[in-house]
């Protein structure tokens, strides 16, 4: 499997790897095919996934800008086709309350404002452009999964509550098991505001709004070589040179180091693993989940988990840590047996569908939509932590008012900052494994 951290580049016109989504897609868009011959356009975009279509589309719609989107394999390829499938307000992984300490209650309300924006624009995309991508009702529950848990989720919600204003609430244990029954379930945030809906049917979508808006998108070409100058950038791939004046970076958590030295190291590509079972019987539905809310829970690796319409179960959580442990079953296995211990009802499910892909973490876990410092005009947006869905599309939205119009698109400071780079990199991995370890430890004991 391609791993950011070893190898130069995702490959070229690689499949989608299969998954429950690809099979219940329907047909993959028209696409502008590889690279053939040597081009040129004002703006181009690495990577076709949410960040590089939503921008596409939105330098388009709103710019009157007709760009260039090279994507190494497919559309939507990586995390864009892969995901859990949570459309929420989300963005990053820092908790409300470490977001106020770092920042202050001003700032978090505007952050907090910006990803609800983004929720409104992935709403509006879907009214607008008629994407039919199977929207179940809101609602987002994070669901206490020890007894001990409850108190800093009523904190939380609090804080949600007094400083942002926004309608959080906590329900009780009885109540959520009407949402969530089965075990490991003592109380819960409700989110009013969030759907679950059919990923890459929202890509897809994405893409062929892009497209017919002007937008020329070719697939099987990714960038293997970039050299820059005072005339602009030259992006080699395998097939043909593109010529640009404007680049946007948005190749997120499959971005690898050799892309460019100065967007390498930015973000930590973690791996995060989904299974999905066989169709549920009428009673095994009624006791595990017999609503189709976003669910995810309070451990420090959490699960995160839903029905979907043909009641099978989705249910991820964090994995390998390098790409060529990725395929060990023994992940798959340790999400069958927490599936399992949270909805003994369903022991022993047969698991239809098994996959992976790689969220992308910045080093403050917040995203980042930044101009790519010591190089013209290059800008960049990712590091969404495994809650990017509508984040993404939102970044690709600000990415298009940045490239066309210079300044900052929203007030939020940090987001425009240049991420740190990640030290040490060759120990990353080392850490890693000891902080899953302790993590682990502590989810167990607590
Ligand atoms: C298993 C899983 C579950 C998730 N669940 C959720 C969820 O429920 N809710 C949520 O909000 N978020 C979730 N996420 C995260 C969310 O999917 C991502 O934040 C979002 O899709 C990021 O989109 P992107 O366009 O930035 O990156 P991607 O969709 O990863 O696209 C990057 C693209 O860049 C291309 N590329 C890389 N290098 C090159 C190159 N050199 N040349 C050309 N192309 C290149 C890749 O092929 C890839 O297609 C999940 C992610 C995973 C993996």
């Amino acid at each position: 499997m391609y791993d950011p951290f070893v190898h130069a580049s995702p490959g070229m016109g690689e499949p989608h790897t299969p998954s429950y989504w690809v099979d219940t897609a329907g047909l993959p868009p028209e696409d502008d095919s590889a690279v053939s011959g040597n081009l040129s356009a004002d703006v181009v975009i690495i990577g076709g996934g949410y960040t590089g279509l939503s921008s596409a589309l939105h330098l388009a719609l709103e710019h009157g800008v007709k760009a260039v989107v090279l994507e190494a394999n497919q559309s939507a390829w990586g995390c864009s086709g892969r995901n859990g499938s949570f459309s929420r307000i989300s963005g990053g992984r820092v908790p409300l309350s470490k977001l106020i300490e770092l920042h202050g209650e001003d700032v978090a309300r505007q952050y907090f404002q910006e990803m609800k924006n983004g929720l409104d624009t992935v709403r509006g995309l879907i009214r607008d452009g008629a994407i039919a991508c199977d929207v179940q009702p809101d609602g987002v529950y994070k669901v206490a999964s020890k007894p001990e848990h409850v108190h800093a989720l009523k904190r939380e919600i609090a804080l949600y509550n007094d400083v942002i204003g926004y309608p959080a609430k906590y329900v009780a244990e009885n109540d959520v098991r009407r949402v969530h029954s089965g075990a490991e379930a003592f109380g819960a945030m409700h989110m009013p505001d969030g759907f679950a809906m059919h990923p890459l049917k929202l890509a897809w979508a994405l893409h062929r709004m892009a497209r017919s808006s002007g937008a020329v998108i070719h697939t099987s070409s990714p960038v293997i070589d970039w050299t820059s100058s005072s005339a602009g950038h030259k992006l080699v791939t395998p097939r043909g040179v593109v010529t640009a004046r404007k680049v946007i970076v948005a190749t997120n958590g499959y971005t690898s180091r050799e892309l460019h030295p100065k967007t390498a190291g930015r973000v930590l590509p973690i791996h995060s693993q989904i299974i999905v079972t066989r169709p549920m019987s009428a009673q095994e539905k009624q006791d595990s989940l017999p609503g189709t809310d976003c669910m995810f829970d309070t451990r420090n690796l959490l699960f995160y988990y839903r029905r979907l319409p043909d009641d099978r179960i989705l249910f991820g959580g964090r994995s390998a840590i390098h790409g060529r442990d990725a395929e060990n079953p023994k992940h798959r296995e340790s999400l069958h047996a927490a599936l399992c211990r949270k909805f003994p009802a369903l022991n022993g499910i047969q698991v239809d569908y098994n996959w992976g892909g790689w969220v992308a973490v910045g080093k403050s876990s917040l995203p980042f939509i930044y101009k790519v410092p010591d190089v013209k005009n290059v800008f960049s947006a990712g590091g969404y932590a495994g809650s990017g869905v509508s984040f993404s599309i939102q970044a690709g939205k600000r990415l298009a008012q940045m490239v066309c119009g210079g300044g900052n698109p929203t007030a939020v400071d940090f987001l425009h900052q240049v991420p740190q780079r990640f030290p040490f990199q060759h120990f990353l991995r080392v850490g890693q494994r000891v902080a899953y370890s302790w993590y682990r430890y502590k989810d167990a004991r607590q």
